[in-house]
């Protein structure tokens, strides 16, 4: 890939340290462990950047829906120079992430792929020119971390595995694709527009408030699902991810798997102009009426 035409996405802890480029098999010697001088001291200056799949798990494990996860968990932030919007765990007034505990993590099972790749991090590179990404990993090795001192020697393949980050990487993958295939193509087609900012957040991380989207007779109406699709997509989280990325792939560039219903975009774009009309109509009767009503006052005050 020339570094010219490369667009990357990382995902780690953010931190003042260069990161270092791994490899799957590169060797990483590391362990954490309740033992070690700094025990929490990562969590304790928290600044961890959120993917799809990472929230799925954190609602889940505990028991609230998208929209008050975001609202009670979550700080936004600009993931790009276009405002492609991104999610950060909120933290104390000191950084300190709201889930750690004395004992350590809180939802430590449900843990977001950022803390479980820690003191790793992902890095996805995209060249304009090739159709999918490049995996590569980085290593932050910051001085308050001790477990670099520790004797555990690992590739970060195996790393990946323990701390079970291979599934989230997975079902986060077509995620990546997609700010990635963004990056590349913003400078070329501007700012996006405020409608795809919108979709990008809700499709990415309100899930509960995609899902009303989805079962929304104005999106039946427009797009040509089967029962057993509405079904799955009405019940099952993830199946509701995955079809979100589809549809940011189709509504930002084109890529056609979901099927429309034949004539639903005109009548779409007709119903808009006869909305747009009806709402110049009222502005004008409105504005007449002001006019009026300016008028017979001035009448008045002479009289
Ligand atoms: S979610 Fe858990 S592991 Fe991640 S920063 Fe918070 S306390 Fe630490
Ligand atoms: S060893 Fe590193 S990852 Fe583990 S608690 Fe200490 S600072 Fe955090």
């Amino acid at each position: 890939m020339s570094q010219d035409d490369t667009f990357k996405f990382e995902l780690p802890h953010s931190s003042p340290v260069e990161p270092t480029r791994l490899e799957l098999d590169d060797k990483l010697k590391f362990r954490c462990h309740r033992g070690v001088s700094c025990w929490n001291r990562c969590c304790s200056r928290a600044d961890v950047t959120l993917a799809p799949y990472d929230i799925l798990r954190m609602k889940d494990a505990l028991g609230m829906d998208t929209t008050e996860f975001l609202k009670q968990h979550t700080v936004p932030f600009e993931l790009d120079m276009h405002s492609v919007p991104g999610l950060k765990l909120r933290t104390d007034d000191e950084g300190a992430c709201l889930f750690m505990g004395k004992e350590g993590c809180s939802v430590y099972d449900n843990r977001p792929t950022a803390c479980r790749y820690y003191p790793s991090g992902l890095l996805s590179m995209k060249s304009i020119s090739e159709a999918t990404d490049e995996r590569h990993f980085l290593l932050i090795k910051e001085d308050h971390c001790k477990g670099h001192d520790e004797d555990q020697i690992q590739t970060i393949g195996e790393y990946r595995k323990a701390q079970g980050v291979e599934e989230y990487d997975d079902l986060n993958h077509e995620w990546y694709q997609i700010i990635l295939k963004k990056k590349s193509t913003g400078p070329s087609i501007g700012k996006p527009s405020d409608m795809s900012l919108q979709m990008f957040f809700m499709a990415s991380y309100d899930m509960d408030r995609f899902r009303r989207f989805v079962m929304s007779d104005s999106f039946i109406k427009m797009y040509d699902l089967s029962d057993d699709e509405y079904a799955e997509l009405e019940k099952d989280d993830i199946a509701l991810m995955k079809f979100g990325f589809r549809l940011m792939k189709q509504v930002f560039f084109g890529e056609l798997t979901i099927k429309e219903r034949e004539g639903a975009w005109e009548e779409r774009i007709k119903e808009r102009k006869e909305i747009l009309e009806f709402r110049k109509q009222a502005e004008i009767a409105a504005h007449q009426k002001r006019e009026e009503e300016a008028r017979n006052a001035s009448i008045d005050d002479k009289e």
